[in-house]
């Protein structure tokens, strides 16, 4: 179509989408930075082609920072910088800046496909253990207290809160003593309030829950930077983006731009992270409880004390099924419900920003489509 063709799109050509990353934007939030896209007001050219060291971006940044802070409550203890790279750079540059030089071990709760690929990481950096595993169970289920097995004053403890791939979530912090708590939030960052407090280190890409792909969130509490090591390659060294403010270099500008949009829709449109986490709550319940009546012809991946909010993951009767049960979706408007393929079935990734009518319209599909198999 020629860049021209100006005739393609409105927002009643909108589906419902279901993808588990990049995902579903508040219609506030595209709508918006739609119409800032020309000119951002006061500044007559967009975020696109802004300096990052104009006073302008200044704003963006210093609003962004400050509108996180204030949702999630973070106060002096910890720095917050966004930085490239995924969280799948985080898995490197947590080991090297907090393990490198330390004596202790990094111990890892592997809970699913992302923890398992955080620990590999790791591996390479240091001396790791393994505190628990969910791999004999295809990672269905999260430790209860008394199984996870932490070393002799490790080096910090790894989590993932909630596993995007098999569906899984922590629903309080685990106990880790005094060992410094890093948790990998990228699938449910912001979908609910965290007790900042008590982690060492939280990082989120932002293409789940909380914006597009380009920027990753990284909470640190200031003590954890005197860890880091000189030898470190200046961009992966967390000080670096501490004393440049997430600018040494260029930021992804329009991805921090679009991370401070979500930030004031769950504030101001949400009403803050606690009303943010009874609707994700509420709207997972409607797929949950189908599931639970459904006499056995849906069945959930997740245990029941496990399951997500975010990702809810599931099995139909036979592949074919399966399939057929996509297809369907998809000519409904109801997109990207296919599971990955290490869990096989349906996964619908219903994140902060897929609205109650998307969920309702999925569970009004599950519960026909159920109909007419057994009819
Ligand atoms: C998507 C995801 C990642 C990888 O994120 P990238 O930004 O693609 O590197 C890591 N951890 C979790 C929990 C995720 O959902």
């Amino acid at each position: 179509m020629p860049v021209t063709d100006r005739s393609f799109v409105s927002v009643a050509d909108r589906v419902f989408n279901f993808s588990p990353g990049p995902a579903v934007l508040p219609l506030e939030v595209l709508e918006r930075a739609r119409d800032e896209l020309l000119a951002l007001p006061g500044v007559g050219i967009s975020v696109l082609e802004i300096s990052h060291r104009s006073p302008a971006f200044d704003k963006i940044l210093d609003e962004t920072l400050a509108d996180l802070k204030g949702l999630l409550g973070i106060g002096d203890s910890h720095e917050v910088v966004f930085l490239q790279g995924g969280a799948s750079q985080q898995f490197s540059m947590v080991p090297m800046n907090l393990l490198r030089g330390q004596s202790g071990a990094a111990d890892y709760v592997v809970t699913g496909t992302w923890g398992a690929t955080a620990i590999k990481e790791a591996r390479r950096e240091g001396k790791v253990h393994v505190a628990w595993d969910g791999a004999s169970t295809n990672y269905d289920r999260l430790p209860a207290a008394g199984e996870i097995h932490l070393s002799e004053s490790p080096a910090y403890v790894h989590v993932t809160s909630n596993e995007t791939i098999q569906g899984v979530q922590w629903k309080h912090d685990p106990d880790v003593g005094d060992a410094p708590l890093v948790c990998d939030c990228s699938s449910d960052f912001l979908s609910r309030p965290i007790d900042v407090a008590k982690h060492g280190l939280i990082y989120a890409c932002a293409q789940k829950n909380a914006g597009i792909a380009g920027v990753t969130a990284v909470i640190i509490r200031k003590d954890l930077l005197e860890r880091s090591r000189d030898d470190l390659p200046t961009m992966l060294d967390y000080r670096t983006h501490v004393k440049n403010g997430s600018r040494p270099n260029t930021p992804p500008v329009f991805a921090v731009y679009i991370l401070g949009l979500v930030c004031r829709w769950i504030r101001d449109s949400v009403g803050g992270l606690e009303s943010m986490a009874r609707h994700n709550r509420a709207k997972a319940k409607l797929i949950y409880d189908v599931l639970d009546t459904s006499g056995g012809f849906y069945t959930g991946h997740a245990k029941p004390d496990c399951r997500s909010e975010m990702n809810v993951t599931f099995r139909l009767p036979d592949e074919a099924t399966e399939k057929e049960f996509v297809k369907g979706a998809t000519a409904r408007g109801l997109v990207d419900l296919k599971g990955h393929r290490s869990v096989g079935g349906i996964r619908a990734s219903i994140y902060n920003a897929m609205p109650v009518e998307g969920v309702e319209a999925l569970r009004d599909y599950m519960l026909e489509f159920q109909h007419a198999r057994r009819a």
